[in-house]
């Protein structure tokens, strides 16, 4: 398709249906999986008190989705936006195969999807099978299976895309399959991030409502300053198409997405900022086997969200701030989760903790009217993120203890502070 063809898909795309609020304004999806499904019931529940969280949409774990929840009806009555997450990036080694909750997915191939043998009639049942999946469940809009854009074999894993969506595209409306926004699902690899317009040049070809992107890699906590800002360029290379992004995988980095003119973004409750594949593909060691096997699941501990420092904390970490009654009351949560009860339980109640905190964030982004005034507020809460994590590792080392690291801070702040990166009207 000419680009002039593409130009006009994509002005058609926001002229006959108006982008919906969730893709419009800034917004945060929580990505529910099985272990979140009690906490997003529990902030979702209206009190006497307060009216509970308003989440403006969802991402559903396929594997949660299976099962059918209570939760997934109750989003349903509510009309919440909802996407399914289907999980094919997992399809690519074997270690999906050792999984019960993957390997079950009616759509889950029998064995790894390979360069060497995956061809379009395997597209064809990937992507509709994901699709049939997603309208089983009943959702609104539908996130289109994707694979890897692996670094290794580029030009195989970009045409495999291609399949997936042209498949995925030529299903939706179709006899079996009732018409819904699509959403394309981009996992960009070194290659990709280095290369946006040979992604952007793609989804422009296909009529999509948004994009959903989820790097093969990234850690915004411990990624360099150069990665981030190829990254974030990356997404603004979409956005600036007139295809919404969904940031997924992205934690409290988000609101510097948002900043940066990237509405959207989601990520689990309380959990670390991070996407990794491989590592997620990894084949467990025999300890970590044996541990699971004992009902010690592996992983990380306890983590908790301190809004006031913009970071999700080792379990650890957290405790030995709030024992500290100095530092405590700078942590304060006044949010429906924590408001009139203590600190002891927050470990308990961290899920619910994160999203409360996490929609609040967003409200008070989406409450400011230009983008400059976003961007200001980021970047003073950021600012203000700074000085209480000087607080934090000066009162931790005086004690002796271990003191976590906020270096990422400092690399927010210098995002928002390169001009070529503001949205063009932010000033
Ligand atoms: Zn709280």
């Amino acid at each position: 398709m000419s680009s002039d063809a593409s130009r006009s898909l994509s002005d058609v795309r926001q002229t006959i249906e108006p982008l919906p609020d969730f893709l419009r304004n800034p917004t945060f999806l929580p990505r529910i999986t099985q272990h979140d499904g009690r906490a997003v019931e529990d902030a979702l529940a209206a009190t006497l008190f307060d009216s509970g969280v308003r989440l403006k949409a969802a991402v559903i774990d396929a594997s949660y989705a299976a099962s059918e929840p209570p939760l997934l009806k109750r989003l349903r009555d509510e009309q919440l936006p909802r996407l399914i997450e289907p999980h094919t990036l997992r399809f690519t080694t074997g270690r999906f195969l050792e999984i019960g909750a993957l390997n079950t997915l009616p759509y889950a191939p029998k064995t790894p999807i390979q360069v060497e043998s995956f061809n379009k009639a395997g597209a064809r049942d990937l992507a509709q099978g994901v699709l049939r999946f997603a309208q089983t469940h009943r959702c609104d809009h539908y996130l289109t299976a994707a694979l890897p854009y692996h670094d290794q074999n580029f030009q195989d894993w970009a045409s495999f895309n291609d399949w997936l969506l042209e498949e995925s595209c030529s299903a939706n409306g179709s006899s079996e399959i009732d018409r819904r926004p699509l959403i394309a699902q981009v996992a960009p690899g070194r290659t990709a991030l280095l290369n946006p317009k040979i992604v952007v040049n793609r989804l422009l070809d296909y009529p999509i409502a948004a994009a959903y992107v989820q790097p093969l890699n990234l850690n915004p906590l411990k990624d360099g300053p150069e990665k981030l800002k190829l990254y974030v360029e990356f997404l603004q290379a979409i956005s600036s198409e007139g295809i919404p992004v969904i940031a997924a995988r992205v934690g409290a980095f988000g609101l510097v997405l948002q900043a940066l003119g990237i509405m959207a973004f989601d990520s689990g409750l309380g959990q670390a900022e991070a996407s990794n594949l491989a590592q997620l593909n990894r084949i467990p060691t025999e300890k970590e086997k044996a541990r699971r096997e004992e009902g010690k699941a592996g992983g990380p501990d306890k983590r908790i969200y301190l809004e006031q420092l913009k970071t999700t904390l080792k379990g650890n970490h957290a405790a030995a701030i709030l024992n500290q009654r100095g530092l405590r009351s700078r942590f304060v949560c006044n949010h429906s989760c924590c408001q009139y009860r203590g600190f002891e339980d927050l470990a308990l109640r961290r899920r619910q903790h994160f999203l409360c905190a996490r929609e609040a964030e967003v409200a008070a982004i989406r409450d400011c009217t230009t983008p400059g005034l976003r961007r200001d507020l980021v970047r003073e809460q950021l600012r203000d993120a700074q000085e209480s994590a000087r607080l934090v590792r000066r009162a931790l080392i005086e004690l002796g203890a271990e003191a976590p690291r906020f270096e990422h801070l400092d690399r927010w702040i210098s995002l928002l502070a390169q001009e070529h990166l503001l949205p063009a009207f932010a000033n």
